[in-house]
């Protein structure tokens, strides 16, 4: 806090991990020791840099970019890129340290990092976009490569910005496939990867009910965000028998009590590009609300915030609990501000935190690696079935962490040692790094 008193979300994202490490220093005092927990909080490697570029009426623009290489002690650098105007160091940092963990708890060899730009893709034609993307990657391309760093997408960062990053990084340096991920199919891109996050946290919920004797057959469920998070929850939640009662971007909600229509939302945001409100405009028995959808009261089962960090409040979370929601998983990183979480504490809600919720989309990433290392490609059901999969052990791995240290039912104490415990092991193994 002292050091760097301004990175308040990256603050908040340690404070979070390092409650939860109690009784693990306890039971581990050479960790204290080796003077790890320090060591832990600190970057490997910060890269920020200048990213000039021309818009489309000749004009000479600037943005600022980031790569934070947080921790390699168990793989390469692994963590996508945002693209939003609120991205600043404490955001990236803040992403990267989550990064470490949740790419632990896949338990696939990967270490953690993030990046990012202040640029905001919205509103941009696909030609600024593309020069915004060339000139970003002129820097960036000189830290990345399969076995040292490997992005991947984020908020604003989508297919259409990881194929111009690739178009500009092959140009500089050839073709090697493993540098991206979250690539299309016809250039090493691995099937699923678009739908792995959104399909992984209905994987991870449906364990999370499953431990209490309960499914999600019939359950309604409201989901923040239209973006490729949200769009793939919703259909996944859609398949599973839920019925889905809002979607939202940055201006508002929709609210459909007959369930939200897949097909519909991904026509609006994956091809027309379009806003949210425009579902009201086709479907009869839905409407548009400006404002936060956090804010709704109106009986439900479960929350899954898929927009963006802190995006609900302890207001917002007691208005939760008098709705009726028992169950609450994070598909974006960090939507949950610390005071929210207090009060699932304290109403018995059982919470799955986004390191733990949301890591299909880095595991499917580190699938991708896997296969452009055989030059190989598996089937959609082949990679569907492995991140199914996945996501059920990691529930299991922090539903037992957090046994072991007499924290049942406590899953974000369970996701933080569970993750911590494997990173702090390579490091302490690998001597002074
Ligand atoms: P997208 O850019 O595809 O979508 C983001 C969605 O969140 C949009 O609906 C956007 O609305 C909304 N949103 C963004 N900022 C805000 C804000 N300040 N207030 C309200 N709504 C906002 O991003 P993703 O779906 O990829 O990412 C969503 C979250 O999931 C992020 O936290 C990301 O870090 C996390 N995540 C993503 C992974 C992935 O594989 N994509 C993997 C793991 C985590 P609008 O269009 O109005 O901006």
């Amino acid at each position: 806090k002292q050091r760097d008193p301004e990175q308040t979300d990256f603050q908040e994202a340690v404070f979070t991990v390092l409650d939860s490490l109690t009784p693990v220093l306890e039971k581990h005092p050479e960790y204290i020791e080796a003077n790890l927990l320090r060591r832990i909080v600190e970057p490997e490697r910060v890269i920020e840099f200048r990213v000039p570029w021309q818009d489309d009426t000749g004009h000479f623009q600037v943005n600022r970019g980031y790569r934070v290489q947080f921790n390699s002690a168990i793989g390469p650098y692994k963590g996508g890129l945002r693209f939003h105007p609120s991205v600043n160091l404490s955001t990236v940092k803040f992403l990267g340290f989550e990064q470490v963990f949740k790419n632990s708890l896949t338990g696939l060899p990967i270490g953690g990092g993030k990046g990012g730009s202040d640029f905001d893709p919205k509103g941009k034609s696909d030609s600024e976009v593309m020069r915004f993307c060339q000139s970003f990657m002129t820097e960036l391309a000189r830290h990345i490569g399969p076995d040292l760093d490997v992005p991947a997408g984020d908020i604003g960062v989508g297919g259409r910005e990881v194929g111009y990053l690739f178009g500009a990084y092959k140009r500089l340096c050839g073709f090697k496939n493993g540098v991206l991920t979250g690539k299309n199919l016809t250039f090493g891109g691995s099937a699923a990867r678009t739908e792995a996050t959104g399909y992984g946290l209905l994987y991870y919920t449906q364990s999370m009910l499953k431990a209490h004797n309960d499914s999600l057959k019939d359950k309604k469920i409201k989901i923040s965000g239209s973006g490729n998070v949200a769009l793939y929850a919703l259909q996944k939640a859609n398949e599973l028998g839920a019925t889905v009662l809002t979607v939202s971007d940055s201006n508002g909600y929709v609210y459909d009590p007959n369930g939200i229509n897949d097909k519909i939302v991904q026509q609006i945001k994956e091809v027309e590009r379009g806003r949210i409100k425009e579902y009201a405009q086709q479907v009869d028995s839905a409407q548009y609300f400006e404002g936060s959808v956090w804010d709704q009261d109106i009986d439900y089962d479960i929350a899954l915030p898929c927009a963006t960090q802190n995006e609900i409040n302890a207001q917002q979370a007691e208005l939760l609990v008098k709705d009726g929601a028992r169950y609450i998983a994070e598909g974006a990183n960090m939507p949950n501000q610390t005071a929210a979480i207090k009060v699932y504490q304290d109403h018995g809600i059982y919470y799955g935190p986004g390191k733990a919720a949301n890591a299909g989309g880095v595991a499917v990433s580190a699938l991708e690696m896997s296969q452009n290392s055989e030059r190989l490609s598996w089937s959609f059901e082949e990679v569907d079935a492995k991140l199914a999969q996945i996501m059920h052990e990691i529930f299991t791995k922090s539903e037992k962490a957090a046994q072991e240290y007499g924290m049942d039912g406590n899953y974000q104490a369970g996701a933080n040692i569970a993750g911590f415990n494997k990173v702090a092991t390579a490091m302490m193994v690998q001597g002074l790094v």
